[in-house]
């Protein structure tokens, strides 16, 4: 038995005797099945030709991502708080150097991700560090390893320990989940935002996509909801999904504007 992992999204699936027929995650229109057709890894097979990198995005922010780029190829962040940390995102690879260097900065208290295509091997991670997982309810059709570790929340706001605070923003998915970090750049507050909120090749700017693969825009409606659902908190930066993919200063107006140019470009 193992635990199979596609290699186009890198999600890691239950235990099974031979590999998944399909992968749900790639077949659905907001990602895709690669042209040589699905195919499977294992983490084991995995971490003989790959590595993490260990870099700090910004003070107590850790950025973990895989060398070479594998599946979506997003780098996940590590929230060092007083009373936990906390993994914001997840990749598929966890090897031992990885594990040390997360515990060397006090382990994890707590895995939360912005939507499906990052919950890769969130299990493994959890069950490493002893963690919780959590994830928003509506998007738990696409959880391909259960586990009594996961915990789905409902509503539009979850507050966990140090103000820090899970924002259900939908648009790219239902559940799409944002975190807002008050402690980050020194107490002006930070937004983490995976790809719910995308920062794009223009750091100044921001975007939003059903798919960003196959080029599926959002509406006018979720736009407006994702503004509405963060307003209320206070941030001067935003960290995407990739490596420095971040709004460094007045990222609130940055996401205004961005919406702005959005919601020009879709109605006139
Ligand atoms: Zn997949
Ligand atoms: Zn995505």
């Amino acid at each position: 038995m193992e635990n199979f992992i596609c290699v186009q999204c890198g999600t890691q699936f239950s235990e099974s005797a031979k590999p998944p027929l399909h992968c749900p995650i790639c077949e659905d229109e907001r990602q895709f099945v690669r042209h040589s057709g699905q195919e499977w890894t294992t983490l084991e097979r995995l971490a003989a030709d790959h590595r993490n990198r260990l870099e700090e995005e910004a003070s107590r922010l850790l950025g973990i991502g895989t060398e070479p780029e594998f599946a979506i190829g997003q780098r996940a962040l590590l929230v060092q708080s007083p009373a936990g940390n906390l993994l914001w995102d997840c990749i598929t690879l966890l090897e031992d150097r990885t594990i040390a260097e997360v515990n060397a900065r006090g382990g994890i208290r707590g895995i939360a991700i912005s939507h499906p295509h990052y919950y890769t091997t969130m299990v493994e991670w959890a069950e490493h560090f002893d963690a919780e997982i959590l994830l928003h309810t509506a998007d738990r059709e696409w959880v391909m390893r259960t586990s009594p570790r996961i915990r789905f929340w409902e509503g539009t706001r979850l507050p966990l320990w140090d103000d820090l605070r899970l924002i259900n923003c939908g648009g790219h998915f239902e559940g799409g989940t944002v975190l807002h970090w008050p402690a980050g750049e020194n107490g002006k507050g930070a937004l983490l935002t995976g790809d719910i909120i995308q920062v794009v090749q223009d750091r100044r700017y921001v975007s939003f996509m059903r798919s960003y693969p196959n080029l599926i825009p959002l509406g006018a409606t979720a736009i407006r909801r994702i503004l509405e659902q963060v307003e209320s908190v206070a941030f001067e930066q935003i960290y995407g999904a990739w490596w420095k993919a971040n709004v460094l200063s007045d990222a609130k107006a940055a996401l205004r504007k961005s919406a702005e140019r959005y919601l020009r470009a879709i109605t006139s």
